[in-house]
């Protein structure tokens, strides 16, 4: 496998930093994930500017340009002989004597790419729905950078995979309960459907901006279905008809178990059928574009 790291495409196998990379010591870095279809990087524009609003968060200069950035990605996907793949890209504050402040004078950032085959979600996940649980949402305030320092998300997701479930729906607690509402799940966004609403959360500090969950509000503006953008309380979870999952990986999923429990009738609603069927058509439009 052909990975990207500082300047040179090389094996995976060959690829070598420094054990001093602050990446590796603090997690001092940000990362982006694109999904590929026909080879072509899928709203590579959104992922940069999100990748750049990382970068600012933590203080990093970008090392590229935009135009840079595209031509090394693509060139990237021409190293995989997968039509559909999916790009890691990886930057951090680079290598330095271990201090948490800084390197002064300042160093050069690592970065670092690869590329994956893009599984699709299997089709009896799609059928059945997944599972999901709740869990309290202990990551920082800070949850719209996209930061390599994912142990809490690790250990959030684990939770999940204990319990049998594919998700954590995360829930910010409140002094009064009833006050609790829901970010995002350990690795995707979440939406609910109540009484034909799709209810999504506001983008804000506590959640990442999701390049699906843009494209999943769009679709479902141009689709008439209304949308409520809005804090989510998370005793609404329990009685919302829908639950969905968005992530570039995953692209769109049903919710159908939550805290085993049944959502809605336990089946996937007709808003994911829709918005599932509208995303694959999408995304087969714009790949066909010149
Ligand atoms: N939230 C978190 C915490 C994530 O890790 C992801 C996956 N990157 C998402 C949301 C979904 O974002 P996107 O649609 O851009 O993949």
């Amino acid at each position: 496998m052909t990975v990207y790291l500082n300047g040179q495409f090389l094996p995976l196998e060959e690829a070598r930093i420094p054990v001093l990379d602050r990446g590796f010591i603090f997690g001092d870095g940000v990362y982006e994930v694109i999904p590929v279809y026909s080879k072509r990087a899928f709203r590579l524009h959104e992922h940069l500017v999100r990748l750049q609003h990382s970068l600012d968060g933590v203080r990093i200069d970008n090392p590229h340009s935009v135009g840079e950035w595209a031509a090394l990605i693509n060139t990237l996907i021409s190293h995989h002989q997968h039509e559909d793949q999916y790009v890691y890209l990886h930057i951090t504050r680079g290598v330095a004597k271990r201090d948490h402040a800084f390197p002064q004078p300042a160093v050069a950032p690592t970065v670092f790419m690869m590329s994956n085959p893009l599984t699709h979600p299997a089709a009896e996940l799609l059928q059945s729905g997944v599972s999901a649980i709740t869990a309290v949402d202990n990551r920082w305030l800070r949850c719209d950078i996209k930061s390599i320092s994912l142990l809490p998300n690790v250990l959030l997701r684990q939770q999940a995979v204990d319990a049998g479930c594919a998700e954590v729906i995360l829930v910010r607690v409140e002094n009064n309960d009833s006050d609790s509402f829901i970010t995002e799940g350990s690795a995707s966004n979440i939406f609910l459907v109540r009484d034909g609403i799709l209810l999504a959360p506001p983008k804000d500090n506590l959640m990442l901006p999701g390049i699906t969950y843009d494209v999943i509000l769009e679709l479902a503006a141009a689709a008439g279905i209304p949308c409520s953008v809005r804090r989510i309380l998370k005793q609404e979870l329990y009685s919302a008809d829908e639950i969905l999952l968005t992530s570039s990986t995953r692209e769109v999923m049903p919710i159908t178990m939550l805290d085993g429990k049944p959502v809605g009738n336990g089946r996937p609603g007709p808003l994911f059928r829709q918005l599932h069927d509208r995303y694959q058509h999408f995304k087969r439009e714009v790949m066909r574009k010149p």
